[in-house]
């Protein structure tokens, strides 16, 4: 009678001693190859679970996006700069809306404006008409350019989320 000779526990006990940390069945594991080998086991197929119940993003995935990105489809490439392009345009409609708006605010503004553009009477009514919209309409004018610059920002991260997927990869 050898002091391992003593029975294996319960898997069961085992494996909820394992959780809780401690007990006379961990510590018989400790001294049992048997089930230091069941334990090991266990460790590996729980990890594997939780490696497929909550993928962590590769080291590479942005290599292998970009990688997907270049390599394969041109409608995702499109779609890349479509997204890029709005957000660009959305932030200059924004700067230029600011700038406009300051410009008609103020005379220096806006005779360098008018310099710039040529003097014209258009200009002229282009700033009055910004300048009334800016009184009038500042609130849903500042949404409306927040609204299409955050749409495209999701659109981006949306369109990468959409990239390599478990199935696929
Ligand atoms: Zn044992």
């Amino acid at each position: 009678m050898t002091p391992t000779s003593i029975e294996c526990p319960d898997l069961e006990v085992l494996f909820t001693e394992l959780e809780a940390g401690e007990g006379p069945a961990l510590e018989h594991a400790e001294q049992c190859p048997l089930c230091t080998a069941i334990i090991e086991e266990h460790r590996l197929l729980e990890k594997d679970l939780c490696r497929l119940a909550d993928p962590l993003p590769p080291a590479d995935l942005v290599h292998k996006v970009m990688a997907r990105v270049a390599a394969e489809p041109t409608p995702v490439r499109r779609e890349l700069w479509t997204g890029l392009s709005i957000l660009g345009a959305s932030l200059m409609m924004g700067l230029g809306l600011l700038l406009t708006s300051d410009a008609a605010l103020s005379g220096l503004g806006k005779s360098v404006a008018r310099t710039l553009v040529g003097g014209t009477a258009f200009t002229e009514a282009l700033m009055s008409g910004v300048h009334a919209l800016w009184n009038t309409a500042a609130g849903p004018l500042v949404a409306l350019v927040a609204f299409v610059i955050l749409s495209s920002v999701f659109g981006l991260k949306r369109l990468v989320r959409n990239g390599p997927t478990p199935s696929e990869a």
